[in-house]
């Protein structure tokens, strides 16, 4: 029997991580999907800058979850090895005190139990304790919330599911289920900093993300190879082969309902007939600009009090000569980073002491920067929406690199011979992300699970993908919103067909 998608149109706008992904799923399925992408590139923030031998990965560079992208492709019969080839990195980051203090997290356990333990007595067992709460809490999570779709209140009161919940540190904040483990300040800023990758802050995210440091300790952190762009060329190769025709550089100005399908109209004043139709544009901007002007359904309060995650200032650097002892992943923390997270959720402003994260992947991929040469990306995590004029990024572009220099003792200034930044602007200019935000709607308790936006769209036959759905943010949490879409435009259709029979009858 064939499948109910198959041979209906289903175009996808956008080519970000959520919209390849759904479209895989709906190709598989059988349907006619066309990717229309308004950049020449893929990817969304996934981007790539190539420049005198430098390529630089303009978002993601740290490659969580490996067990997401085999399942991912496990589902279409194949491997990620079959697209891109992965390193694990045995120095998985290293973090630089502001105080002079530096410590390395490893691929080792072990390892990280005895630096726990160098810090506070009691720690490493500590330490041992939170890592096994964040296997269950990721063992549990993934399978009964994150890859099965909830998208109601009422999901989640399903007996199995409540009895499944039970011993899962949920609702406190990150930061009150760090402090009931560890008392120095810097262990609870090294269990807490995955935090970033969600886009919140330690008071403002539940504890339920816990299962980040499964992640992060227990799973590894990888690195493919050329780059996160790699992982892009790889999940559009695979739509291709699945049938997907993918359609750069066309940007969908307005969808509408046409006599019972979808129309996407473009810029180039052509336009595009649907069955169903995959938005991986952000909800945000889609029911502001796309859908027509009744159709909205944002967050708790509307889409003016969603909380965004942060932006970021971006410097895109091409160095020459040596930048040890930066590793592949380099964090520079302040002892006490309050002040910061403020400076983003509560007063936005210009972070005076920042905590920030440097990216030198050259360190692993020699192929990436020129013989003797280095890639290196700065991200300074900003509240959406500053003001970020020429002569403010300039001024700040000065104060990151002192902040290097002093803090980790390599000084890039007089050797940068490529640099591009981007901020709060290109973020809107490149995927239409509402107050520049790099990352979306944050995971605070209200915009997470049901009380985040799903994947029906607000118009008919119409549906959301990516990263300001459930399950969230990231890469890997892209993917499930690709499988959660495809799930949600295929069991629609199935009950649209049993409809259309009944009234036939
Ligand atoms: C600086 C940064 C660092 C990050 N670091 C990591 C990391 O280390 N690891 C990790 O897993 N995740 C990371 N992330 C998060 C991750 O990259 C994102 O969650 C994910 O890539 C978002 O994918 P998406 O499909 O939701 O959206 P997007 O990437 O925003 O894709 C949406 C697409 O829709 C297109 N589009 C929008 N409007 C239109 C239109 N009108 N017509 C046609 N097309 C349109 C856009 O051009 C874009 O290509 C990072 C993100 C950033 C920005």
């Amino acid at each position: 029997m064939s499948d109910p998608l198959s041979g209906l149109d289903v175009p996808v706008i956008g080519g970000g991580f959520g919209g390849l992904a759904t479209a895989c799923y709906l190709a598989d399925a059988g349907a006619d999907v066309r990717l229309i992408e308004q950049n020449e590139q893929l990817g969304g923030v996934a981007g790539t800058i190539e420049r005198e031998g430098y390529r630089f990965d303009t978002g993601p560079s740290w490659y969580l979850m490996p067990d997401v992208f085999e399942r991912f492709f496990g589902h279409f019969d194949r491997e990620p090895e079959d697209y891109y080839d992965l390193e694990q990195l045995d120095v998985q980051y290293r973090v630089f005190w502001k105080d002079g203090d530096r410590a390395d997290i490893t691929a080792d356990t072990g390892r990280t139990r005895a630096l726990f333990e160098s810090y506070e007595a009691g720690a490493g067992a500590a330490f041992e304790a939170y890592l096994d709460e964040a296997r269950h809490t990721y063992e549990v999570g993934m399978e009964r919330f994150v890859y099965e779709d909830r998208p109601r209140l009422r999901d989640f009161l399903d007996p199995d599911v409540v009895r499944s919940a039970r011993g899962l540190t949920l609702f406190g904040s990150m930061a009150d289920h760090a402090a009931g483990y560890f008392d120095h300040p810097k262990l609870r800023q090294l269990v807490q900093y995955t935090l970033v990758f969600l886009g919140g802050s330690p008071k403002n995210t539940p504890a339920l993300y816990n299962l980040l440091s499964h992640a992060d300790h227990n799973l590894g952190v990888y690195y493919p190879q050329d780059g996160m762009h790699a992982v892009v060329e790889g999940l559009a190769n695979l739509a291709r082969e699945l049938g997907v025709t993918v359609e750069p550089g066309r940007e969908v100005t307005g969808i509408d309902t046409t006599g019972g399908g979808l129309l996407a109209s473009t810029a180039t004043g052509d336009a595009v007939a649907g069955d169903r139709l995959v938005v991986n544009a952000n909800p945000a901007y889609a029911e502001a600009e796309l859908l027509p002007s009744a159709a909205s359904d944002g967050p708790l309060g509307g889409w003016d009090s969603a909380t965004y995650a942060p932006s970021a200032f971006m410097l895109y650097l091409g160095v020459e000569g040596p930048v040890a002892p930066l590793e592949h992943h380099t964090l520079v923390l302040p002892t006490d980073w309050d002040p910061h997270f403020e400076s983003i959720f509560e007063e936005p402003a210009w972070p005076d002491d920042p905590a920030y994260y440097i990216s030198v992947p050259s360190v692993t991929d020699p192929t990436v920067a020129p013989d003797g040469c280095h890639t290196v990306v700065a991200l300074v995590p900003i509240a959406p929406g500053l003001p970020d004029t020429p002569a403010v990024r300039g001024r700040y572009r000065e104060q990151v690199l002192e902040d290097i220099a002093a803090h980790t003792g390599v000084d890039l200034r007089g050797r940068i011979r490529v640099e591009e930044t981007a901020c709060v602007s290109e973020f809107t200019e490149w995927v239409n992300a509402p107050q520049g935000t790099a990352l979306g709607l944050a995971h605070t308790l209200r915009q997470t699970g049901p009380l985040r936006p799903g994947h029906r769209a607000p118009l008919d036959g119409c549906y959301y993908t990516g990263g300001y759905t459930t399950p969230g943010i990231g890469m890997p949490m892209c993917l499930i919103s690709g499988q959660h879409t495809y799930e949600a435009v295929r069991e629609d259709t199935v009950n649209r067909g049993f409809r259309d029979r009944l009234f036939a009858d």
